[in-house]
């Protein structure tokens, strides 16, 4: 094999080494023996000098005007989508999932870098009417500054790219910290940026570990924004760090997404949707389908189809154009999966398929797991309750559709959910009363398109909301702006007071 590419960090439109001179290596979950990238495990001190760059940048950027700057995001959708092909491959080597899936991964950057370019042309204030006679006012959008983007590995250019193109058209400049496992998508992300002009600066990348490159750009004074999505015991302890300099602070967190299965529904369309939910992507999204809640009429012959479907789903590279499921993302999270699998166990679930390491043949050098199902799954169990962030699926029954709900909100978790159901009170009913920022009908947990709000309510989100029409919300400030032209002090609710 050719040597590993050697990616240096991106500071002030420099590629430069870390100030220590230590690296790391990205390995390929489906053959270890690859290794992906050598990346720049970097420090305080790189950190230091990424914030200073883009303080730098930030004067000339957010002067640039927005509409200016959304043509950048544009041209470099362009470039993306042409290079799409060769990007999905390199993301499937670095990730594991299937090039299909990577391929959807830029899709979604591709979509966010048009919606986000077009948002240059709107970012509408407010205007209103003043309370005195010869006085104007409007409130208008302005940049924040330095924004510190801290990315997780399961989607690696499209979830950052939720952040960087909306915080990027506002005008503000970056320092971004992908996730160890996943830098090379962001850099083939900014790279298509940089080709379509984008100043030096504006956007520096620093790899490295989180403790050592994370937490500093979280603590850095010059950083008023921090946008985290990973696990919310890391963003507990983000949002920790961040409180004491005041930052703002938007979190994406974890999940435990419940599929519903009433007695009426189209059960191809469940069994389909069940499979794809809990399985894409090795069941490693945030909205993976990890729990399924069936009402007891359908119950059986739901299990017995999803344990068949499971059971015969191709694993394997995702390089393969014939695999359905690739590996998970390391060894670390493998043996997290698996303890979980044990768990289930000695809780008293039944293991009805998978549950085991595959490892002879093509699978000796990754880190593949079979899917699994688990029945006869108490809601209170811990597989029923935390993230296990694998392709491990338990299935509960249960009576009727109010219990079904209760089940389905009674987790710490509120990001997706979806009802199969072809009873339209029982879909209305169940928009309303299930508590996630995400809700499907008759489809999985999984789907979501970028110009609707993403995000959850409970230990999945602070409040904030990526994507949609909110997606420059995070990233922008408040500014109410009165112009009075009367040519005389006017006092506010007192002068025009009767
Ligand atoms: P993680 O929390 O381990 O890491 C996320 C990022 O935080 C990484 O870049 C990591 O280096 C960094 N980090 C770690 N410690 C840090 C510290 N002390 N200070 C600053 N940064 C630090 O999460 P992960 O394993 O990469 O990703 C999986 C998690 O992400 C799952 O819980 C999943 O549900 C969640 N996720 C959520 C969403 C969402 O939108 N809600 C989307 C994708 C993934």
């Amino acid at each position: 094999m050719a040597n590993p590419r050697v990616y240096l960090n991106l500071i002030g439109g420099e590629w430069t080494p870390s100030t220590s001179g230590k690296t790391f290596e990205s390995r390929n979950p489906a053959d270890t023996r690859q290794v992906v990238g050598i990346f720049q495990d970097s420090n305080a001190e790189d950190i230091q000098a990424a914030v200073a760059a883009a303080k730098s940048a930030f004067e000339s950027w957010r002067l640039m005007p927005a509409p200016k700057r959304g043509e950048i995001l544009m041209r470099g959708a362009q470039l993306l989508q042409e290079r799409k092909d060769q990007y999905a491959v390199e993301m499937t080597r670095e990730m594991g999932k299937p090039v299909f899936e990577t391929g959807g991964d830029i899709v979604e950057a591709v979509d966010m870098a048009y919606f986000a370019g077009g948002e240059g042309r709107r970012m509408h204030g407010v205007t209103t009417p003043s309370e005195m006679h010869n006085k104007f006012q409007m409130s208008i959008r302005t940049p924040i500054g330095v924004c510190g983007l801290i990315t997780p590995w399961n989607f690696p250019m499209a979830v950052p790219s939720w952040k960087l193109l909306p915080a990027l058209v506002c005008g503000n400049t970056i320092v971004m910290k992908p996730a160890e496992d996943t830098p090379a998508s962001i850099f083939n992300l900014v790279q298509c940026l940089i080709d379509v002009g984008l100043p030096p600066g504006v956007v520096n990348i620093v790899t490295g570990y989180g403790p050592t490159a994370g937490q500093p750009l979280v603590e850095h004074p010059d950083v008023p924004v921090i946008s985290f999505t990973g696990s919310t015991e890391t963003g507990r302890l983000v949002n920790k760090l961040a409180a004491d300099k005041i930052k703002h602070v938007s979190l994406e967190m974890g999940g435990k997404n419940a599929m519903i299965v009433l007695d009426d529904a189209d059960l191809d369309l469940v069994f389909q949707g069940a499979v794809w939910g809990a399985f894409g992507t090795s069941g490693q999204r945030c909205t993976a389908t990890s729990r399924i809640i069936v009402q007891r009429g359908v119950a059986e012959k739901v299990i017995n189809h999803i344990v068949e479907k499971a059971s015969q789903m191709r694993i394997g590279d995702g390089t393969d154009s014939q695999t359905e499921m690739g590996p998970v993302i390391n060894q670390k999270q493998m043996e997290k999966i698996l303890n979980y699998i044990e768990i289930g166990k000695q809780e008293g679930a039944t293991l009805r398929c998978g549950g085991q390491r595959l490892s002879d043949g093509k699978y000796a050098n990754g880190f593949f797991i079979q899917p699994t199902v688990f029945t006869d799954v108490k809601p209170t169990m811990r597989i029923a309750q935390e993230e296990i962030f694998g392709p491990v699926l338990s299935i509960i029954t249960v009576d009727n559709f109010d219990e079904a709900i209760e089940v389905a909100n009674g987790v710490q978790y509120g990001l997706s959910s979806s009802i199969y159901t072809r009873d339209v009170n029982a879909a209305y009913r169940a928009m309303r009363d299930i508590n996630t920022g995400i809700v499907y009908i008759n489809a999985p947990t999984i789907g979501a398109e970028i110009h609707l709000p993403f995000g959850g309510i409970k230990a999945t989100g602070n409040g904030h909301r990526e994507a949609g029409p909110q997606l420059i919300d995070a990233f922008s400030e408040w500014k109410s702006v009165y112009v009075d032209f009367s040519g005389s002090l006017q006092r506010a609710q007192i002068d025009n007071v009767d």
